[in-house]
């Protein structure tokens, strides 16, 4: 099990690539020079919290780049005493808005099934946050798997997989049993397609994280009747279900639930 124990550390320290940076914004944009400063100004008195690979920076997420400073997909990259941490927003990842209202959930050490992998985005923080956990990540649009391929060619803990996520079937033999299940695709039968993977592939005790998009299910229901029918559908299937967390205002009508799969 990774241990999340909380330190407290004044990580705010300037990191020495600051006065190389500056010099070349002065060089080229005095405007940004100046933005620059301000803004480390005000990150510098930000309270920061560094639980794992997860730094909290003021009210900002990161995580500690698995590949030296490289952002991934358009984030801020900031230097903290010579280590690079990739700002993670709650408004573009399911992962970072759960975190934000309920903390991150006891992921158990082992294999990660992601459903609904697109071009990466919530993958390439998991893979941050977990480099020994190998990442099998599932996606069937083409388009995104191209990038999510691409990512997996410069972080070795991601498995891409092309595929359907209703048959499981197809790349089980590939992925094996795993200890956790995050699922993040806007489907009508989500909580099918989690049970499906779960059944097939999900060992006694692991953990699951169903990412519930309400209207993806029901545009005209109440998310919280959708959340409570998932719930129920879960534990008629054989799973704990542990807590719904709403993930408002971040992600509106999605909930996060948490799952575990019994053990018999
Ligand atoms: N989880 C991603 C992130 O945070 O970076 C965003 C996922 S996006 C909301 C949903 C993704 O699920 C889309 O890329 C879509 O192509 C994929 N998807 C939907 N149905 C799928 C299925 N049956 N099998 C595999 N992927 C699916």
């Amino acid at each position: 099990m990774l241990q999340a124990l909380p330190y407290d550390q004044n990580i705010g320290d300037l990191d020495y690539l600051f006065w190389s940076d500056l010099i070349v914004c002065l060089t080229v944009d005095h405007l940004s020079a100046i933005r620059y400063i301000f803004k480390r100004a005000i990150t510098r008195t930000m309270p920061t919290e560094l639980i794992e690979n997860l730094l909290r920076k003021g009210d900002k997420l990161y995580t500690r780049d698995l590949m030296g400073g490289q952002s991934v997909y358009g984030e801020e990259v900031i230097c903290v005493k010579g280590a690079y941490f990739r700002e993670w927003v709650p408004w573009r990842s399911k992962l970072s808005a759960l975190i934000k209202r309920d903390g991150l959930p006891e992921i158990p050490e082992g294999d990660i099934l992601y459903l609904g992998a697109a071009q990466g985005t919530t993958v390439s923080h998991i893979s941050d946050l977990f480099p020994s956990n190998n990442i099998h990540a599932v996606e069937f649009s083409p388009t995104s798997y191209r990038k999510l391929a691409s990512l997996s060619r410069r972080r070795k803990n991601i498995i891409p997989i092309l595929e359907d996520a209703f048959h499981p079937e197809r790349y089980a033999p590939m992925v094996g049993p795993v200890r956790s299940i995050y699922q993040d695709v806007s489907q009508k039968d989500q909580v099918g397609m989690f049970m499906k993977n779960g059944n097939m592939m999900l060992g006694e005790g692991g953990l699951g994280i169903l990412m519930l998009k309400a209207r993806s299910v029901d545009v005209t229901a109440s998310p919280d009747v959708i959340y409570e029918k998932a719930r129920s559908e879960l534990i008629g299937g054989g799973f704990k279900v542990l807590k719904t967390v709403p993930l408002d205002p971040f992600q509106v009508d999605h909930a996060a639930i948490i799952i575990r799969k019994s053990e018999r």
